[in-house]
């Protein structure tokens, strides 16, 4: 199946099993607002628990924070946002459709480099064993010259963005005849820039309201407590403030469903770190966030580091985690090494002193940083998208069914086991009942009699549920019930004593930690 219907599919069955909605939706949506239902709640929960667990419970220098959305407006001047917190738009003149330039450029480069790819592969292919593939990237033609192709733009790019020169920025989508996704065409308006914050006024008109913004990331919120949490926490260097809050961006290309939104959410770390140890920090993040998106077991394959050529006027490292989404590899965490930008910004404008003092050192200083940024919607569409599975099954009698099953990883699933009586009758609603009854103070239970034993089944298959349980006339004779798993779909006969251990064993955030 084309991975464009994939992705349609699975928009599709958020909707249709309560993952996400679209906002509003009554009156025909808000562009790139999605609510999230049921069992998206669940889900994402699970996820923030599992980033919030692996930062503060595991790591004894790592404290929480959770600061407001609203901060004063000066924060945003001082941290960049009022006047370079801009992306370069331009217009299909044909299509009307408006794209990111910076996106455009990106996407080139990406055709660019799968077809080097393509090459090193056919290569690989045809000399098997002996294939030398450093030096078949550095001696064949075509990878020589798209390789000098990928240089040139990413030079020319870096220097355009960097001087924010607009008309640099399109001569290179002129000049390496960039066409619209849409019509096809070369028919562009000139690039133009666009603030990303959405800004509100705070107190009433009457009394002279002033401008605020809704914060477009949650780290300016860390930088300053940083010394609130330092002094109150008794916090040495190096030491982590976590946080998971809104963030609000007014994107120009919003599509691609949750991925990019105009409402969304982030989990981010900043790590104060002691000048001049901040690369071999960077280093360490980078191997720490790979693991954690990796134990969750959707195939290391799947992601991969796309290390920042252009850099943020504030960074002197930077590296996205990029995993391979239905539509190709995106970023869904940002890896920075900021340097001291931030809290010096906030010292000068704040003319509050930002600095640490190192009582080994015996003097003060203004810490490095490196933070750690993870949207949690991409991090859900990372997970649905992995999990997203429609198994051919063969049965019996030689005909085919498709069996449509999220396989998410037992933790982060909404629903950890069902509790099905086989009939509505003789006693056995009442077992389940008194199942579900027992076992929801552990896990989310749910339970279900409606319709066959299959379709159930398969109702659970597709929104998750790793255990079924079924109470049939036996468990009567010998208080034993049916599991069934959702993977495997293999059933095994075990006494209805056991199943808190059993599953609790299974739906461990626990295992999933120590794998860290
Ligand atoms: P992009 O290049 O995709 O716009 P970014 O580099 O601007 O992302 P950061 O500012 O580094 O993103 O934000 C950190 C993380 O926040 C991203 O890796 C992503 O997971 C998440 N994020 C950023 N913007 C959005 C958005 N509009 N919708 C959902 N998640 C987002």
């Amino acid at each position: 199946m084309a991975l464009e219907d994939v992705f349609k599919k699975l928009v599709a069955h958020c909707k249709e099993y309560g993952y996400v909605f679209p906002s509003s939706e009554i009156y025909d949506g808000l562009s790139a607002v999605y609510d999230y239902g049921q069992y998206g709640v669940e889900l994402k929960n699970n996820i923030k628990k599992y980033w919030w667990d692996s930062m503060v419970l595991l790591n004894d220098n790592i404290v929480g924070l959770d600061s407001a959305i609203f901060m004063h407006p000066t924060i945003w001047k001082a941290s960049g946002h009022v006047d370079a917190f801009n992306d370069p738009l331009i217009d299909n003149k044909d299509s009307k459709k408006r794209y990111r330039a910076d996106v455009l450029i990106e996407e080139h480069i990406a055709k660019i480099e799968d077809k080097i790819n393509k090459e090193v592969e056919k290569a690989k292919g045809r000399f098997g064993e002996t294939f030398d593939e450093q030096k078949f990237r550095e001696t064949n033609p075509r990878v020589v010259a798209n390789q000098a192709k990928i240089d040139e733009i990413n030079t020319r790019f870096s220097v355009a963005m960097n001087d924010t020169n607009l008309a640099g920025i399109k001569q290179i989508i002129v000049d390496n005849e960039i066409v619209c996704p849409v019509s096809g065409t070369r028919n562009w308006t000139d690039v133009r820039q666009f603030n990303l914050m959405f800004a509100t006024e705070i107190g009433s008109t009457a009394e002279g309201a002033s401008k605020v913004y809704l914060r477009p990331e949650t780290a300016q919120g860390i930088f300053v407590n940083f010394l609130n949490v330092q002094k109150t926490g008794r916090m040495k260097l190096p030491f982590g403030i976590a946080q998971i809050g809104k963030a609000f961006r007014n994107e120009i290309v919003a599509r691609q469903f949750i991925f990019r939104m105009r409402e969304f959410e982030q989990m981010e770390m900043q790590f104060f770190v002691q000048p001049g140890t901040e690369l071999e920090w960077f280093k360490k993040w980078k191997e720490t966030r790979m693991n954690w998106h990796q134990a969750l077991g959707f195939g290391s394959e799947n992601y991969r580091f796309h290390d920042h050529v252009k850099l943020a006027h504030y960074a002197n490292a930077a590296t996205d985690i990029e995993f391979k989404f239905p539509f190709g590899f995106k970023e869904v965490e940002g890896i920075h090494s900021r340097t001291d930008y931030d809290l010096k910004q906030h010292q000068e404008y704040s003319g509050k002193k930002m600095q640490y003092f190192d009582p080994e050192k015996g003097e003060s200083y203004v810490p490095f940083v490196i933070e750690t940024s993870i949207g949690v919607d991409r991090m859900f569409l990372q997970v649905i998208s992995a999990a997203y599975d429609e198994e051919l099954l063969t049965k019996e009698d030689g005909s085919t069914d498709t069996r449509i099953v999220l396989r998410l990883p037992s933790f982060l699933a909404p629903v950890k086991l069902a509790v099905m009586p086989l009939v509505k009758k003789d006693g056995l609603p009442e077992i389940a009942e008194k199942i579900v009854h027992d076992l929801k103070f552990d896990f989310n239970c749910q339970y279900d009699d409606k319709d066959s034993i299959g379709r159930r089944y398969r109702r659970q298959d597709a929104i998750g549920t790793p255990y079924c349980i079924t109470i049939d006339h036996q468990t009567i004779e010998d208080n034993t019930v049916t599991i069934r798993y959702r993977d495997s779909m293999q059933q095994e006969r075990v006494r209805i004593d056991q199943l808190t251990v059993l599953i609790k064993e299974k739906v461990s955030l626990q295992s999933l930690l120590k794998k860290l």
